[in-house]
């Protein structure tokens, strides 16, 4: 595996330089362009990897799932009462669907959806961040873990577009708390900092029916964890969740840190990172290592189709 691992990166790093890293902060802005890692661990607890697959990045929208599993974890189904899981063919920061539909966002992936599960979060945690913080800690077996102060502050500077669609929904009658203090923990979770290995080990859970393979823990049943990879493959990369099925075949998702995480279930999840994105926000070479590894590996979930 790791053989492989060493020549997917190999085979990808010339696309570094045909994508950008994500400008709408400065903090991630002059993130360095040409880090590429790859980390998979399996559910028999072995961890491989290859590149920067131990420096920390900015995990952003890769932290809808975290926040997703949480509400699960408290709500269970009643969280679908406030929102969806059908694909939205949007980019991840439109507002045009979250009017027409009155506020009620398509799925918990889009920004508008993290945002109404983050409320959630918000009236069942006394401190949202902290929660998150221990749970994430817990997780991926790394107590070190913690959200960049910096790239937390530079999102909230930059705050209008996701206040807006906070706010949106409030008018509608789908926003309960305060929307800056909703917002604060949202920005938190987005800056928290991993590694592909933490990452790949944080969601080992997905791939081994809702355990952790390293503690044992149940995070979520075999049936809720069904339910998470199946809304991460049809909505896991915003408008490209189609393009991402077709290339490879998996529950995915992404974020302007210029992570990827998947999961090839029964077996392993990985976690791929480069910074630079393509126009869908997406990692130009983190999407290409994915397609790679699964043609590779005969992981795509509609194999069982062709
Ligand atoms: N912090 C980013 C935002 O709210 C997360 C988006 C992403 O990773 N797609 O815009």
């Amino acid at each position: 595996m790791h053989a492989l691992l060493t020549d997917i990166l190999r085979q990808v790093r010339p696309l570094i330089g045909q994508g950008q890293v994500a400008q709408y902060i400065p903090a991630l802005a002059r993130v360095v362009p040409d880090q590429l890692g790859i980390a998979v661990y399996g559910v028999d607890g072995q961890v491989y990897s290859a590149g920067d697959a131990h420096t920390p990045f900015s995990i952003q929208s890769i932290s809808k799932v975290f926040s997703l599993v949480q509400a699960i974890g408290h709500s269970g189904e009643a969280i679908w009462e406030r929102l969806g899981h059908e694909p939205s063919g949007q980019a991840f920061n439109s507002m045009v669907q979250l009017e027409v539909e009155k506020g009620r966002p398509r799925n918990p992936f889009i920004n508008a959806g993290a945002l109404v599960i983050c409320d959630i979060n918000q009236s069942r945690f006394a401190a949202p961040a902290l929660s998150m913080r221990d749970f994430v800690r817990r997780l991926a077996g790394n107590a070190e873990l913690a959200a960049d102060r910096v790239v937390a502050d530079s999102e909230y500077q930059f705050r209008a577009r996701n206040a807006a669609m906070a706010y949106l929904m409030q008018a509608f009658g789908n926003f309960n708390n305060d929307v800056d203090a909703v917002l604060r923990s949202y920005f938190h979770h987005c800056a928290l900092a991993m590694s592909c290995v933490d990452v790949a080990r944080a969601f080992g859970f997905l791939a081994h029916r809702g355990a952790n393979p390293h503690t044992g823990e149940v995070v979520l049943s075999a049936r809720q964890t069904q339910q998470v990879n199946a809304v991460m493959a049809t909505s896991g990369l915003y408008d490209e969740a189609g393009n991402f099925a077709y290339r490879v075949g998996l529950p995915g998702k992404s974020g302007v840190g210029g992570g990827i995480l998947a999961v090839v279930p029964g077996r392993f999840t990985v976690c791929v990172w480069s910074p630079e994105l393509n126009a869908a926000g997406n990692s130009l070479a983190g999407m290409k290592a994915l397609e790679l590894l699964s043609e590779q590996i005969g992981g795509s979930v509609f194999s069982a189709l062709g």
